[in-house]
């Protein structure tokens, strides 16, 4: 039988007494792991980090904290390839769990050097300078951000088991906040592998990160008000924890990052001899296939000016028609299956609706893909071809709210820019829209109208392609969250995010008084 998945609590390993689920390998079905199904008792867990963790974390300056995380970015950087391997179980390709296995690490060095060059050797932040209150100059206001003594608790998706853990990690460490991470069930001895590792290492204080690889039943019922809640899942997920008695009465920090229907809009100025058509076109189509679609920030609508739409949705075909999908193991595979065949049915259900008011110009949801690889097992594995709807009008409702998690995306026509921003809107919030555009006119109506609605906007062309990031890639220098349905959360954005661990104190007193508090 398979090992069941240990939790790290109270500084030790701690096994499940029952025999748990097994959870499934993605491409095979061959058992993987297990999880345990009893529930845990959290109270002591959460007074661990808050007791324990908080006080060896907060013992610490911003700068230790960040050469800790630097350290421990090193240590992971050298289990790379071990991860890797075990990643491939969860359906992903060697080339897209750089996205999760890299990224996360990433996350950790930028925070380790941003910490190490923009933070004090102190234990709280300045906010601001001294703002004098009175003619005679005897009274002011110094605004500062000291840590909460409470715990992180992280909730995460399976789609992320690394970058979801590292990008809530890293933030609430260098502020002074002990973590406890609850993965997603489907991908969590990832994650538990990378946490072993980590407390293997040796760099972090006693009580900085605690694992729970349990049922999260009865997880929120002690958070108090110095504790945060940060949860990445679907819209329900996120707004049923939302709506937690203990979470609303407490007035417990609350992050969400959900579901999202980012948009790719392609600018009038395109033609088909130009850059971006190809950008576009290529963007949409890593958006689609990388990490098999499952990505919260993977374009699910794109907008592209009446007269290119056939062109583009030919050129979409044709590229996605050379990707071979198989097994991950397979070195000339390019999309692995989604997480597992229950995500399939999901996936499925959500196209079906999709279908009502669009339809399917490339790939079928049943059948088996083109470009099956023969080494891949089509009963046993959660594969799914890559799916390319078309809308003839963009003003139906359900490219706007149904969100298909895997290789599924919208193409919708539009006919002036006005309108299609008005279409972006619709999807009510988004984590990410990229313009795709050499016209900086186009590049600037969108900024304003889309804003609002998005966390992140990524203005494209042959100017600054070589260099993008691109559309998916959410960096630990910019904001990662979205307003309204994409949770109306906000993580990263470098050193902003920390305050999100932070309370905000307006101190009053003398100048000299205020003046010393820096060097506290
Ligand atoms: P999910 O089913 O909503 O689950 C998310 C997490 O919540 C999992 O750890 C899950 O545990 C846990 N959970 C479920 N019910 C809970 C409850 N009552 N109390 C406490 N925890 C609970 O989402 P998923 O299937 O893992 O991920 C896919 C979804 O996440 C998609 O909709 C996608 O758009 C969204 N997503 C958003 C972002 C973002 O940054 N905005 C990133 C990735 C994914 P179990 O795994 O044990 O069910």
């Amino acid at each position: 039988m398979t090992e069941i998945l240990h939790s790290y609590i109270g500084g030790q390993w701690h096994r499940p007494g029952d025999t748990g689920r097994t959870l499934l390998d993605a491409a095979t079905a061959e058992p993987v792991a297990r999880i345990s199904t009893e529930p845990m008792d959290y109270a002591p867990v959460l007074n661990y980090a808050r007791g324990v963790g908080g006080n060896t974390v907060r013992a610490s300056t911003f700068q230790e904290r960040a050469a800790m995380l630097k350290n421990l970015g090193k240590h992971l950087t050298a289990k790379i390839p071990e991860f890797t391997e075990l990643s491939l179980f969860t359906g992903t390709t060697r080339r897209d769990a750089a996205v999760d296995i890299d990224g996360g690490i990433g996350v950790l060095f930028v925070y380790g050097s941003k910490g190490a060059k923009e933070l004090p050797d102190s234990h709280v932040l300045l906010d601001g300078d001294v703002e004098l209150l009175g003619k005679a100059g005897t009274f002011g206001v110094q605004h500062l951000l000291s840590p909460l003594l409470g715990a992180a608790v992280q909730i995460n998706a399976f789609n992320f088991p690394v970058w979801g853990m590292l990008e809530k990690f890293a933030p609430a460490f260098l502020a002074g906040v002990p973590s406890v991470v609850r993965p997603a069930s489907a991908t969590a001895y990832l994650t538990e592998a990378v946490v072993r590792e980590i407390i293997e290492s040796g760099i972090l204080p006693d009580g900085a990160l605690q694992l729970v690889c349990a049922p999260p039943d009865g997880l929120l019922d002690t958070l108090t008000g110095q504790d945060l809640l940060s949860v990445t899942g679907s819209h329900e997920t996120t707004a049923a924890l939302r709506r937690h008695p203990v979470v609303a009465s407490n007035a417990v920090r609350y992050t969400a990052e959900a579901d999202s229907l980012n948009s790719s809009l392609l600018g009038a100025d395109a033609t088909q001899e130009t850059a971006e058509f190809d950008l576009f076109v290529r963007g949409l189509v890593t958006e689609m296939t990388q990490k098999t679609g499952q990505k919260c920030t993977a374009i699910r609508r794109a907008f592209v000016p009446h007269d290119l739409i056939d062109a583009v949705e030919n050129a979409v075909r044709e590229r996605l028609s050379h990707m071979p999908i198989g097994d991950p193991r397979d070195p000339a595979v390019r999309i692995g299956p989604l997480v597992g065949r229950d995500q399939r049915e999901d996936v499925r259900a959500a196209v079906t609706r999709l279908r009502k008011t669009g339809r399917i110009v490339f790939g079928d949801p049943e059948a088996v893909p083109e470009n099956f690889a023969s080494t891949a097992d089509f009963d046993n594995g959660a594969y799914i071809s890559p799916l390319l709807l078309r809308f003839d009008s963009p003003d139906a409702a359900e490219p706007h709210t149904i969100e298909a998690f895997g290789p599924v995306s919208s193409l919708l026509p539009y006919d002036n820019l006005d309108h299609a921003l008005d279409q972006i809107a619709r999807g009510e919030g988004s984590l990410a829209a990229s313009i795709v555009t050499a016209d900086e006119r186009i590049a600037a109506r969108a900024v304003a109208a889309a804003a609002p609605w998005h966390g992140r906007l990524l203005i494209l062309n042959s100017d600054n392609a070589a260099e993008s990031t691109g559309h998916g890639a959410a960096i630990p220098h910019a904001v990662h969250g979205g307003p309204g349905r994409a949770g109306g959360g906000e993580e990263l954005a470098g050193l902003r995010s920390l305050s999100h661990f932070m309370q905000r104190t307006s101190v009053q007193g003398s100048p000299e008084f205020l003046a010393a508090l820096a060097r506290t």
